[in-house]
């Protein structure tokens, strides 16, 4: 047992966050830089590894790119934030505390919750057992050795052809020409964008060699082979599942109230329903806007990070936590590392007419994957900085957001 809370009046506030996802690291960062040297507040991260995931970048690190070292500890020396490396196994919200590792108990006065989510391995059997998945680093680069290994003519199916299964199969494809390359799923790639980037994202798929096949039901995952709904069966060296999310059952099991998702449902200014003095953020919160409930991306999770550390600090200088507004703007797309598709959205996701495509996109594509990092950088010297997003005007205004 360590870092039990110190008894007595004067003992700071501790705010834990949990996850160093894109989210929680902006929370934590934005938290750190605002109260870290503070005598009464005290900060501490809590995440699986030191070094920070560049999530968006996975589907390279699968095919054998390497990916720059980001260390977490190495960004908040200086502000007077702790970093605890340990992987979360208890929430307890009536005792205020977080098991980790299960040797070590953690209290705290506010909770960040921010552990983010894996792809959904258990909705169709056998991807658990036969599928690579993209959850980490451990994970792409073990795909990434398999396909090295598997030597000409061998098959790649992608299952899921959201926009991390299309990332993915056009990376495959791009590093690994010898390979045949299937990107399955119920959707047609590129569904939610408009008819000209849709069109755009086939053609570039199609160049790429990769075999799109839109509108099928995978129902099972074998040694050697996709099943689909009717009987199909799909020749298969390798599997890559990217289709659907799922979130850690820390939440519910902690009894946090949580949607049927298991993310932790919050009210309007990102604080548990049932519980107030723990926040969520990211892929692990059940966020409702005016257009609906927020879908996990890194562009909406970062700002919730941001605004659950800006209602704390409001919190505990007495003031009123502000409602969280957030509208999205763009989904872009990388189709290898010369192309992408860049589709503009209006607040509530939808395709504006606009979109970008080609180098220009790839360009715009790789300045946004690269601006999270140096984007925590600046807010670390300057908190300000990092509160900048759209607020999504009509799109977000609801009655009872306050
Ligand atoms: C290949 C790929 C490409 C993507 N591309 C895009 C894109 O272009 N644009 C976009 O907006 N989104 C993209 N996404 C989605 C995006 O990555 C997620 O929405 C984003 O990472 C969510 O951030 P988060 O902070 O909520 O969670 P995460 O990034 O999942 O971070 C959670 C953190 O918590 C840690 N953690 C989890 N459980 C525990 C535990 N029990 N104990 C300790 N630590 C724990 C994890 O190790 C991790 O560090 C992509 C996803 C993938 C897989």
């Amino acid at each position: 047992m360590s870092a039990q809370r110190k008894a007595g009046p004067a003992s700071p506030h501790h705010v834990l966050v949990l996850g160093a996802g894109y989210a929680g690291m902006a929370a934590a960062i934005q938290l750190a830089a605002r109260v870290g040297r503070r005598g009464d507040v005290r900060v501490t991260l809590v995440n699986a590894q030191e070094r920070f995931t560049e999530r968006l970048r996975l589907h390279m690190a699968a095919t054998g790119q390497r990916l720059a070292t980001m260390s977490i500890p190495e960004l908040l020396a200086g502000t007077g934030a702790r970093f605890v490396r340990g992987w979360v196994t208890a929430v307890d919200p009536d005792a205020k505390t977080v098991r980790i590792d299960d040797d070590q108990t953690l209290h705290y006065d506010t909770l960040v919750y921010g552990l983010g989510s894996v792809a959904d391995t258990a909705a169709v059997p056998g991807v658990a057992d036969h599928a690579y998945t993209l959850d980490g680093p451990q994970d792409a680069e073990a795909l990434a050795a398999r396909l090295a290994r598997l030597g000409s003519g061998g098959t790649v199916v992608v299952g899921g052809s959201g926009l991390t299964g299309v990332e993915s199969a056009a990376e495959i494809a791009e590093r690994h020409p010898e390979l045949s390359v299937v990107l399955l799923g119920r959707q047609e790639p590129g569904a939610t964008m408009n008819p000209r980037a849709r069109t755009y994202l086939r053609a570039a798929l199609e160049r790429l060699g990769v075999r799109v096949r839109g509108g099928v039901e995978v129902v099972k995952v074998s040694p050697g082979a996709v099943e689909l709904a009717g009987g199909e069966s799909v020749p298969a060296d390798v599997v890559l599942w990217t289709s659907g999310t799922r979130v850690s059952p820390l939440a519910a099991a902690a009894g946090l109230t949580v949607d049927e998702r298991g993310r932790v449902v919050t009210d309007a200014t990102l604080r548990s329903v049932s519980h107030p003095d723990v926040y969520a953020v990211g892929d692990a919160a059940a966020i409702r806007q005016g257009y609906g409930v927020m879908h996990g991306t890194c562009q909406g999770g970062m700002p919730t990070g941001v605004h659950a550390a800006v209602s704390i600090v409001r919190a505990l200088a007495g003031k009123r936590p502000k409602p969280f507004r957030f509208g999205y703007y763009h989904t872009p797309v990388s189709l290898g590392r010369h192309d992408a598709v860049v589709q503009f959205t209006r607040p509530d996701d939808s395709p504006r007419r606009v979109c970008l495509t080609g180098r220009t996109a790839a360009w715009y594509k790789e300045t946004v994957t690269a601006s999270p990092w140096p984007t925590y950088g600046r807010m670390k010297k300057m908190p300000a900085s990092g509160a900048f997003w759209p607020r999504g005007g009509r799109f977000t205004r609801i009655r009872d957001a306050r």
